[in-house]
């Protein structure tokens, strides 16, 4: 099997390059595709991964020669299978499906038909082969390892064995990333995600997190989509999340924002004020301190978010469970330019700050979250 060369390096992708091409397009009219569509497909994607159009003909390029389909394992740990449910059940654009169809997903407990000895077959098959993309979700189990096993085998020695050959690891949902639900205070189990464990076994094998309790479907495709056809990882931020998807706060793009610089807040869940579309900062909203890409992919196929009906609790937020309890209880400390203020006096900061000459975008950037003090992990986010 040859490797693949250019942004495919390391991939073994490059195989009779013009039947590939070929079969490709035969491919696609089969799914009632044109190659106009597929090339309009290639520029949005770019997009998505914050590239420039002039990218989208190397994607079409890295596509189109994808002949030996991309092998990926999916890993359970400690989780709810939430962040599977999550991806499972999103629908998706012909072309992204035909592509997670060109995906050979070698292992999978809750999603592949095989069980037991014949499913693990298939997992040690692909670590022996190497190369490939190992999606995680859910923690390990560091304290009591026997919390956590499968096929008689504990999550340590699985996770070890299978990050150590992996191409790159894509950690999805929080339990994964920080430890989850299982990982709150007082974490009797020792539940960790990938990079914390990674570090404790010296793993080098790179690891992007993508954060969310579940993680957002959309987020998981384009991250693939990201390290499989340009072989390289995206620009991450300190917590090891792509900076394109998690670069900016719930806050700084949502539509409710408007009522917050106006100082009009929901006071009562289910109130009158919450179906005008008020701020829901009052009722706990942690949408001030929460890196997401939610208010742009929205959720259940671009249907609504949580902030349509509900308060952000923060989910894409690392060890959130944790840092952001009491979750109807307004964030303390909320800072504003030379203004230390609490949920009460929000209305009025901000109309002393606008009256200062203060920009909202000024306002809105003061109010980005800080990390939690005594986060193990990263610096101050960027
Ligand atoms: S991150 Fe949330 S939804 Fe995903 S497996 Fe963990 S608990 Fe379930
Ligand atoms: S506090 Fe929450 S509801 Fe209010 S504008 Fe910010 S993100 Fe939206």
């Amino acid at each position: 099997m040859k490797s693949g060369s250019g942004p495919f390096k390391g991939f073994p992708v490059e195989r009779e390059e013009k039947k590939a091409e070929n079969d490709f397009f035969k491919l696609l009219e089969l799914k009632g595709i044109s190659r106009r569509s597929f090339l309009k497909y290639c520029a949005s994607t770019a997009a998505l991964l914050g590239l420039s159009g002039l990218h989208a003909p190397m994607i079409a390029e890295a596509i189109e020669k994808m002949a030996k389909r991309p092998s990926v394992v999916w890993l359970c740990f400690m989780e709810c299978l939430g962040c599977t449910e999550s991806f499972a059940n999103a629908t998706y654009p012909e072309i992204d499906k035909l592509i997670l169809e060109m995906i050979s997903l070698e292992y999978h407990e809750a999603l592949m038909a095989a069980a037991g000895e014949r499913a693990h077959e298939n997992l040690w098959n692909a670590v022996k082969e190497g190369g490939y993309l190992c999606i995680v979700e859910g923690a390990v189990a560091t304290k009591i390892p026997s919390a956590m096993t499968v096929g008689g085998m504990t999550s340590i020695e699985i996770m070890e064995k299978v990050g150590r050959k992996a191409k790159a690891v894509i950690a999805v949902g929080t339990c994964a990333t920080h430890g989850g639900t299982q990982g709150a205070s007082p974490n009797p189990t020792g539940a960790v995600g990938i990079v914390e464990f990674f570090k404790t076994k010296s793993i080098a094998t790179p690891v992007i997190n993508l954060t969310g309790c579940p993680v957002n479907p959309e987020n998981i495709i384009s991250t693939v989509l990201h390290v499989l056809l340009l072989n390289k990882l995206p620009e991450l931020d300190a917590y090891q999340r792509p900076l394109e998807l998690y670069g900016q706060t719930i806050h700084d793009n949502c539509p409710r924002r408007a009522h917050f610089d106006e100082g009009r807040f929901v006071e009562v869940l289910g109130s009158k004020e919450e179906s005008l579309g008020y701020c829901l900062y009052k009722v706990g909203c942690r949408g001030p301190q929460t890196y997401a890409n939610c208010p742009k992919v929205l959720w259940n196929n671009r249907q609504n978010w949580c902030i349509g009906v509900a308060p952000c609790i923060g989910c894409f937020e690392p060890y959130f469970w944790d840092r952001f309890r009491d979750f109807y209880k307004p964030l303390p400390d909320v800072k504003l330019p030379g203004v230390t203020t609490s949920a009460d006096k929000i209305g009025m900061g901000i109309a002393a700050a606008t009256a200062a000459g203060v920009g909202a975008h000024l306002i809105g950037k003061a109010l980005k979250g800080k990390k939690k003090e005594g986060d193990s992990e990263g610096e101050e986010k960027k």
